[in-house]
């Protein structure tokens, strides 16, 4: 009797655990089928076709872009890209189809997520440079002796898009490299016409005497080197205006990193 009574017991347990399975499959079914992903370039759906930004490090799930998308992103090689009063400035990659339209997402069309996917760029390229510079003999700073600061926007542009673009980057970017990051170090004290807009004579003009830092967060990141983070290089004029603040305020360990660079 006994005996008939756990064989009864073990049976109910199977059959709740089937039913289990079968109501999350259920119910995981409807829900795709609903929220279907797509890729955020070519609409393609992204079932089985997905770059997934998702590594272990990642702070949050994201899926936007497919593979093939994703493949025609061209990464840059791990050396500078050029060099400013001794300060190295490093591209990921070229400004051009799917990264320009994945920067554009983000700067204009309010997709706030895709800065998951553009920092996972970012990281990666990291890796590239740590590659570059082992073959060179050198090492790039210790995580926890870097600070990660990304080149504030006028506030217009932050009101307008409810965020700050290359803020949301770099701090994604952060997460992944588990690497402390500073929204303040680095102040915009004047707004500034869209660098896209102007000349290369322009530019330098317009950014001239824009930025600032705050004494405080030099004080919190004193001896660590600063790692500037950017959207887009172009002519240099932005990242040489905050090399130039950074040096006039004793801060010599410096090295910049754009997702991309026109050519
Ligand atoms: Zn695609």
């Amino acid at each position: 009797m006994i005996n008939f009574y756990k064989s009864l017991s073990s049976k109910i347990e199977r059959l709740f655990i089937y039913i289990i399975k079968f109501v999350k499959f259920f119910v995981l079914s409807i829900f795709s089928l609903i929220y279907k992903e797509n890729c955020i370039i070519c609409g393609c759906a992204l079932q089985n076709n997905g770059f997934s930004a998702q590594n272990n490090t990642c702070s949050k799930n994201v899926n936007l872009l497919c593979k093939t998308c994703a493949k025609t992103v061209e990464f840059l090689s791990g050396f500078p890209q050029g060099v400013y009063d001794g300060v190295e400035i490093y591209s990921a990659t070229i400004y051009k189809t799917t990264m320009r339209q994945l920067i554009h997402k983000l700067k204009f069309n309010h997709k706030k997520d895709v800065c998951h996917v553009l920092a996972y760029f970012l990281f990666e390229y990291y890796k590239k440079i740590e590659a570059y510079k082992k073959e060179c003999g050198k090492f790039l700073p210790s995580l926890e002796n870097l600070v990660i600061v990304p080149v504030p926007t006028n506030k217009n542009n932050i009101k307008q898009r409810g965020y700050n673009n290359v803020f949301e980057i770099a701090k994604e970017f952060s997460n992944l490299l588990r690497a402390p990051f500073s929204k303040n170090l680095l102040l915009k004290i004047k707004d500034t016409k869209p660098q896209y807009k102007l000349g290369p004579k322009e530019r330098v003009k317009n950014v001239s005497g824009c930025f600032n830092i705050n004494l405080k967060e030099v004080e919190k990141f004193k001896g660590k080197t600063v790692l500037i983070i950017d959207d887009i290089y172009t002519t240099g004029a932005t990242i040489n205006e905050i090399i130039k603040v950074l040096k006039k305020n004793n801060i010599e360990n410096i090295f910049c990193i754009t997702l991309s660079k026109v050519v």
